[in-house]
């Protein structure tokens, strides 16, 4: 009997992981985004082309890499996030598994110029199916700029179900959207091809709103706040008058993570009942937080869900906000005394 079993070699490790962490363009940009917003970045800027099939880009002002650590950032488990088994109770960062750059560059070409502060000089590495072609120093600014180009072109199926260029734009400037919200005090900007499509300066969660969504939410927009032992909820609501028929412009966020919930979901409309027909639905934009050691966001990577330890009074405590804010919100009508 001969032994049959060997160990696969890195690169194809490498890709097997990258059909789990990158499915589409979207998701390589929901991974930059994350990683410029570990290194504390305070503007970021991101580019795209051909609804990010050719190139998603993604350019910080964080606190970039050095020499060894931009070669480093590319191997498979390779994190600067966590350290051990403990750190995976508290959380701060988007980031910890060291799977994203890996699974990336595992299928696409990738080229990162990053610099420290207070290093002279940068270096740029260029990385192709999970090679390094080079690596050299380079003269960049502060931070790091990655350029994803050409997703799937080793991968010639996946990249033929990729949809079309409109569709996946649609989910780049998604996943922009989810992000620009949960950081308004960030500045982004997205740029497709040359022209801009956002430019998000850095300021309050209600100005952020109407970056992303437009001018006319302004007036549309009701606070949201509540503050228990168990969790904070705050945020806006959007004026029953204001409901739409389509769903779509509803986000929770929780420890400024984007989640899908509906059973949530369910908790802000039920706080609506009887200010509105029950099949509207209202804008809202809710950020819940809550002690990491009651949630477990260790679910995988593409993952919008998440488990709370006690989803009752997570949803009653949303609901109770909604329905005060919606009470402050509802007008009184004034007397006349006159009379
Ligand atoms: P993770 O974010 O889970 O640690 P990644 O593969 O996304 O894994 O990144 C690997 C490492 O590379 C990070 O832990 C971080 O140290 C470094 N890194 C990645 N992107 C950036 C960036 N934009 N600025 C600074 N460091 C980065
Ligand atoms: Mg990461």
């Amino acid at each position: 009997m001969s032994d049959i079993i060997h160990l696969l070699p890195d690169a194809i490790a490498n890709q097997i992981a990258a059909g789990e962490v990158v499915q589409r363009p979207a998701s390589a940009l929901k991974e930059l985004l994350e990683n410029a917003i570990d290194a504390g970045a305070t503007k970021v800027q991101v580019l795209v082309k051909d609804g990010g099939k050719t190139l998603v880009q993604v350019i910080d002002d964080g606190k970039g890499m050095s020499l060894t650590d931009a070669r480093m950032s590319f191997e498979r488990h390779a994190t600067s996030k966590i350290k051990n088994s403990e750190d995976l109770f508290s959380i701060r960062t988007f980031g910890f598994r060291g799977e994203a750059l890996a699974s990336i560059a595992a299928v696409a070409q990738v080229e990162m110029r990053t610099r420290q502060k207070g290093d002279e000089l940068g270096t740029v590495i260029h990385v192709e199916g999970s090679e390094v072609k080079k690596q050299e120093p380079a003269a960049c600014p502060e931070g790091t700029c990655i350029l994803v180009k050409n997703l799937f072109f080793n991968v010639p199926a996946r990249r033929n179900f990729l949809k079309s260029n409109a569709v996946e734009m649609r989910h780049l400037v998604e996943e922009f959207q989810r992000v620009a919200l949960s950081y308004p005090h960030i500045g982004f900007n997205m740029i497709q091809h040359d022209m801009e499509l956002f430019q998000l300066l850095p300021g309050k969660l209600s100005q952020r709103i109407t970056g992303v969504f437009g001018k006319s939410y302004q007036g549309q927009l009701v606070a949201c706040q509540e503050e228990t032992p168990h969790l904070n909820v705050k945020g806006y609501i959007g004026k029953p008058e204001n409901a739409k028929k389509t769903r779509g412009e509803q986000y929770f966020f929780v420890n400024n993570r984007f989640i899908k919930s509906n059973y949530l979901h369910h908790a802000v409309v039920h706080a609506y009942e009887g200010l509105m027909q029950s099949e509207m639905q209202p804008f809202y934009v809710l950020f819940l937080e809550i002690d990491p050691t009651h949630i477990d966001i260790n679910v995988h990577p593409t993952k919008t869900e998440i488990k709370f330890d006690d989803e009752r009074t997570v949803y009653a405590v949303l609901r109770s906000a909604v329905k005060q804010a919606l009470g402050a919100h509802v007008v009184v009508p004034t007397l006349d005394f006159s009379l």
